[in-house]
This record gives structure tokens, sequence and C-alpha cells, in this order.
């Protein structure tokens, strides 16, 4: 691992994590990081430049020229730590915001994931939103909280209230709420479309019957948001399989009592 740049060893500890989290199985999930100017110096030894340029599917001006960091479709994430060149990839966007060039890895003619469109519009939502302290755009498929998009209504103030009730730590790590958006074909720019709107909102967004996607600033951040928030959603599923009824929730009036003290804000439309 030592002969990469520290954030692609982050990166490729990341995809193992998730793995061994049981959030990506076969070629389940995606993830992408866009480089700092520090990064890009630690990793000109590494870069080359391409004539070749591929469409991205969608338009992200304001990425125009920023290098990413991303898992390659159909790779394993259990086989990134393998053979990190064969399962990402650093990619850099054109001048025009449309196209991309292959800058690293991605070996034997390799191509970003399928999801790149949604990455993409996610970071540009996210880099301008956060004045550009967002960084990374996290796809997996954590079976608790798909499992809960079955039996809860696809609702932004449903899911956020369901998980922030469930476990103390959640209003203070999700502050934002999360956005839910109704089941659509992946991989395109209708459901990439979809995301970037709630994503202007909020941090973490659920796809119905499908996983979830969440945006921060770090690796840690953001693998720790999805922990949450999957973390939150099982102990829901534990309590709902007790075959008892629900006699305790964390309340709003405790909710608000977290916001004060942890110095969160909680929009007032979660809370009665
Ligand atoms: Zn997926």
């Amino acid at each position: 691992m030592n002969k990469y740049p520290k954030f692609i060893n982050d990166f490729i500890r990341m995809c193992s994590d998730g793995y061994q989290q049981g959030w990506h199985e076969r070629n389940g999930g995606n993830l992408t990081y866009r480089l700092t100017d520090e990064d890009i110096q630690d990793t000109k030894y590494l870069l080359e430049v391409h004539d070749t340029s591929y469409p991205i599917g969608t338009h992200v001006p304001h990425l125009a020229n920023a290098y990413f960091l991303v898992t390659g479709s159909g790779k394993f994430f259990r086989n990134v730590v393998l053979d990190p060149e064969a399962s990402i990839g650093i990619i850099q966007i054109d001048a025009t915001g449309e196209r991309y060039y292959k800058c690293w890895g991605l070996r034997n003619h390799s191509v970003p994931t399928s999801e790149l469109p949604s990455h993409l519009m996610n970071h540009e939502v996210k880099m301008l939103a956060t004045n550009g302290s967002h960084r990374v755009i996290y796809h997996a498929h954590p079976a608790n909280l798909i499992a809960l998009t079955f039996v809860f209504a696809l609702d932004d103030k449903v899911f956020t209230k369901e998980l922030w009730g469930a476990a103390t730590e959640c209003p203070v790590v999700f502050p934002s709420g999360v956005g839910v958006v109704d089941w659509m074909v992946p991989g395109g720019k209708d459901i990439a479309v979809a995301s970037s709107e709630k994503m202007k909102e909020y941090d973490a967004i659920v796809w119905a019957h499908h996983g979830l996607f969440c945006s921060g600033e770090s690796l840690d951040i953001t693998f720790g948001l999805m922990h949450t928030i999957e973390k939150a959603a099982e102990i829901i599923v534990k309590a709902r399989s007790m075959n008892l009824p629900r006699i305790n929730q964390i309340n709003d009036e405790e909710l608000r009592q977290l916001a004060k003290d942890f110095q969160v804000t909680l929009p007032d439309k979660f809370l009665s």
C-alpha cells in the first residue's frame, strides 16, 4: 500500500472497510474523491496526460479541470486492495465539464463507475454549497436501511424522524436530516438530477429499494455518516423485530435539547 500517496491508500482502505461491513456485494457501490491541490502535486509522478476524452453523461461546468479518484465500473470493492490499478483510477474533468480524461489506474480499458453522472452532479452541488469543503461522495447498499424503504413512506420527514429517534448521535451527525428519492433506474442522468436536487439540502440521500448516497469533507467523515445511518436503521429493524409495540422514542423536546447542547440546527419542518 505504501507505494501510493496517503489519500489513495486511505481510499483503498475505505473500500475494504465498506466491503467488510457487508455493504458491497458483487460490484455494488461506488466511491469518488475530489483531489486537493496538494494531492495533485503528490500524485504528479503517477498521472499521465492523454489525448482521448470520454463523455461524462451530464454537464458539470463548475468541476472543469478537477481531478477525481474513482472506483471503476463493474469492479468489486473486495478486490480493490488486491489490485488498485485495475479497480480504481484518477480522472480529470475537461475544460467544458462534459468529458473526462483517464490519468491513472483503470487498467485494461476500465471506465469509471456507471454512477459517475450522479457522483459528479452531487460533487458539484456540495462543492458549491460548502465553499469547497465537501470532497467525497459515497454510495453503498446497507441492508437495514434498504429494508426500511419497504415499510416506511418514502418521505424525507418520515426517514429523518425515524433515524433521529433511533440513536442519540443521529441528529448531531446529520442535523440537516436525510432526503429520500423514489425508486428510479440507476446509472443515468434522471436519477443524478433527482439526487443532486436533494443534495442541496442534505448530506445523505436514500435511494428507495437500492441504497444510500453520502457526501462529506473527508473519507472518514463520509464513511462515518454511512455507518451512523445504517447503525440507526439496524436498531430500528431490531426493535421492530421484537414483536412488541414501541413505547419509547427520542422525542422532539429531547431532539431540541441535543441540538442546543451540541450546537447543531435541526430544521423546524422536522419538529412539531
Ligand atoms: Zn447501487
